[in-house]
């Protein structure tokens, strides 16, 4: 191949370079994820190392090879560490440098010190060990869905096994004209590659940030921050999706409006902090029994509503008493004071067929009604009753509570 070694060692150190200052200058641009300066680190660093490398013989070994090797690992290492920090792990100080030190330490040891080949075959592993463990971490957080990350783990740890596999002359080297393993296909081969695999994870690195950035922000719009359940919005969307789905697929539903008891007076008596913890309690207890068909969303304050796919009256009935019960239990001490709160909750049913959300919304909310009326802590259905419309010709649905409110 005509490809010249010293030519690709020289772009690589521009690319490297290059790339490590547009790293960080999209850090700069969101420096939410910190884990970009440190991949930008690691590349400005493999720069400053291979350039090293280039003074072999200009300068003693100690600054061309030991300073270099020493500069290139603290470089990959950065890449793992900035990996861990991706997916909130903490630094390690030690591991960061763990590499150099074992470089600097079992390099110097008698048989390793002595043969060219054990001493490659050390950098290699050295390198290939910080290269899989990035893989690793990436692994690691693989439940986030995050599709770029799967390409980032692929390249890792194909580009930490062709670290390891390549022959021990044709590791870490010299930049040099003089050594004739410069000459060989294989040492073009691996550099052209060292440089495809730097402009690749670079690029990979920064859509792994973009992408994470994206769904935070997806999250933040469709999450509710306090409780981790879908905010009004998300839950109205989940809503539309069952609906298409029962579409096709007609089956009974039940929608639950759910209102803390007295919710005012807890945050009055102990604090906004305690009713906040309230909030969440209540999520947790209503999202433990519902399946994963079903849906759980905050419509606001202390209101919160749940669609129950494929629930029939007695199926509600159960879930609702459940999510009551739970509730009472586990809201009856929080943080050893005693708030025992309780829930009310209003069910509708819809029959197979006949799904329309606004219209299951009022009924649920108007059995909430009547079971703050009776008494709250306790579960009402809104009872359909067959009336007919007062201009008498078309007989249509009717909760007997709208009838009850408007006579009252
Ligand atoms: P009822 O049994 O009739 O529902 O009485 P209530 O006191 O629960 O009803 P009301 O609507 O009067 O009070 C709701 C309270 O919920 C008022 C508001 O300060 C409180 N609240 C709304 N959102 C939050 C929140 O995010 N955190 C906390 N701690 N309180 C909240
Ligand atoms: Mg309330
Ligand atoms: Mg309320």
């Amino acid at each position: 191949m005509a490809l010249d070694v010293n030519t690709l060692f020289l772009v690589t150190i521009y690319v490297e370079a290059m790339l490590g200052l547009l790293l960080l200058f999209a850090w700069v641009q969101n420096s939410a994820i910190t884990a970009v300066a440190w991949w930008g680190s690691a590349h400005l660093l493999r720069a400053g190392s291979i350039a090293l490398f280039g003074t072999f013989g200009a300068l003693p070994d100690l600054v061309s090879i030991d300073l270099a090797n020493v500069i290139l690992f603290t470089s990959f290492a950065a890449t793992w560490i900035g990996a861990r920090l991706f997916d909130g792990r903490p630094v390690s100080w030690l591991c960061l440098f763990a590499g150099a030190a074992a470089w600097l330490v079992l390099g110097r040891l008698t048989p390793i010190a002595g043969s060219m080949e054990a001493r490659v075959l050390l950098s290699s592993g050295i390198i290939t060990t910080y290269t899989w463990l990035a893989a690793y971490e990436f692994w690691r957080g693989r439940e986030e869905p995050l599709v770029s990350r799967w390409p980032a783990i692929f390249m890792l740890f194909a580009h930490g096994a062709l670290f390891l596999l390549r022959t021990p002359l044709s590791a870490v080297l010299p930049w040099s004209t003089s050594a004739a393993v410069f000459e060989s296909v294989w040492m073009t081969v691996l550099s052209f590659e060292a440089l495809l695999f730097t402009i690749a994870i670079a690029f990979i690195l920064l859509a792994m940030a973009k992408e994470r950035s994206e769904y935070l922000h997806r999250i933040a719009a469709f999450v509710d921050s306090l409780t981790g359940i879908a905010n009004r919005r998300a839950f109205f969307d989940g809503c539309s999706q069952i609906e298409r789905r029962l579409r096709d697929d007609p089956r009974p539903a039940a929608m639950l409006v759910m209102d803390l008891d007295n919710f005012k007076t807890i945050n009055d008596n102990f604090g906004h902090g305690i009713g906040d913890t309230t909030l969440q309690i209540f999520a947790e207890c209503a999202s433990v029994n519902l399946s994963d068909d079903d849906l759980i969303g905050r419509l606001g304050g202390e209101e919160f509503a749940a669609l129950l796919y494929g629930a029939d009256h007695d199926k509600a009935l159960i879930v609702a008493e459940g999510i009551r019960t739970t509730f009472a239990e586990a809201a009856r001490d929080v943080y050893g004071r005693p708030v025992a709160a309780s829930v009310s909750i209003g069910v509708a049913i819809s029959e197979p067929g006949t799904f329309d959300v606004n219209a299951l919304l009022t009924q649920a909310d108007e059995a909430l009604y009547r079971a703050k009326e009776r008494g709250r802590n306790r579960t009402e259905f809104a009872s359909l009753d067959l009336v007919l419309r007062l201009d008498g010709s078309t007989p249509s649905l009717r909760i007997d509570t709208l009838a009850a409110r408007s006579a009252a």
